[in-house]
């Protein structure tokens, strides 16, 4: 069978992979659709990383049950997602508080994580059956796929816990950028304003509604103006999703004393804090990566009962033998795509 895996800087290749073979406890799935991820493309940039071999990528996925292993509960046949965290051992301290994503035994995640099982950018797909999730008949494939991207953002957010009417800031018009504009709406947020360079992902995001205001990140009087926008009081959260130093640091300049930023972006280069504005501004800098089993399953109710419009980010389909191109139209400065999904044949 076909699939897709980083063999080097700024290299995806489709190669031939073995078909996942029934053991009687991984559920088997036949993939339908998978999400290009803005981590996908962190690691085709950096090509590899000391000491680790990466696997197959692909972690944002439909997929239809072919063998259901150890899930009783499941047929050929049914619809079903997957987390893409590494499976709990079940047995450990956060294991049995619940606390999944942080199981002490625990290896790493499906796709691109360096190590991890192969992920899920190939026609068959093994996943642990405790990860596995059915989703609902009115639930599209594409909308499947959003459930992850989506999951990592309701939790970034949610546990903020924003008060209705207060001022958020965004860093970054991308997939990630977008989703903590559209959850901070949703928590209520009384002004979010986002800044981004990329003018096309800036005013999509205005034009659906996730933003009030949109900056422009090459500016140089972007301070005075953020701060202008709330008041001269500055912004109470701040969620920076560019992995980059300057965006950290107008973060602190425009939000007021104590707010909080959230780091969500990454970059492969160190991000550098300059610290005397820091001090005075005595943010609470946080770090946010995933989400607990419980928050992917409630983004998955939340988007079929259609609280949440995941659709809005999709750019639009692509074929596995063209992945290079898919994730080198990606990181184009200006490009207009932010999801794209690869699409495997119906049988
Ligand atoms: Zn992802
Ligand atoms: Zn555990």
């Amino acid at each position: 069978m076909k699939g897709a895996i980083i063999t080097g800087a700024k290299k995806i290749e489709v190669q031939d992979f073995p078909m996942p073979e029934s053991d009687g406890y991984h559920v088997i799935t036949r993939v339908e659709t998978v999400g290009i991820c803005g981590s996908d493309l962190h690691f085709w940039d950096l090509g590899d990383l000391p000491a680790h071999k990466f696997t197959r990528v692909g972690h944002e996925h439909s997929l239809v049950v072919v063998d259901p292993g150890a899930r009783t509960d499941l047929k050929p046949g049914d619809r079903v997602t997957s987390i893409p965290l590494p499976a709990p051992c079940g047995k450990c301290g956060p294991c049995l508080e619940h606390k999944f994503d942080r199981c002490e035994n625990r290896e790493t995640g499906v796709g691109n994580f360096p190590n991890g099982p192969a992920g899920s950018m190939a026609e068959y797909f093994a996943t642990a059956p405790s990860l596995v999730r059915k989703i609902p008949d009115s639930m599209s494939n594409e909308e499947a796929a959003m459930v992850e991207p989506c999951a990592t953002l309701y939790s970034a957010v949610k546990r903020q816990r924003i008060l209705t009417g207060e001022k958020v800031l965004v860093f970054g018009g991308g997939i990630i950028g977008s989703f903590a504009a559209q959850w901070a709406k949703y928590f209520g947020a009384g002004y979010v304003a986002m800044v981004e360079v990329n003018k096309f992902r800036g005013e999509k995001n205005l034009k659906d509604g996730n933003i009030d205001e949109l900056f422009d990140g090459a500016d140089p009087e972007l301070v005075p103006k953020l701060l202008k926008a709330t008041g001269g009081k500055g912004f109470d959260f701040a969620f920076e999703c560019t992995g980059q130093s300057v965006p950290i640091n107008t973060a602190v300049l425009a939000c007021k004393i104590g707010a909080v930023i959230t780091m969500i972006g990454s970059s492969d280069k160190p991000a550098q804090l300059n610290l005397i504005p820091a001090l005075y501004k005595r943010p609470t800098l946080k770090f946010h990566l995933c989400y607990s089993f419980d928050e992917f399953d409630e983004v998955i109710q939340l988007i079929a009962d259609k609280k949440i419009d995941v659709m809005r980010h999709y750019s639009c389909d692509w074929k596995l033998e063209d992945i290079q191109k898919a994730y080198e139209e990606l990181k184009k400065p200006d490009s207009d795509k932010v999801k794209i999904m690869v699409q495997f044949p119906r049988k």
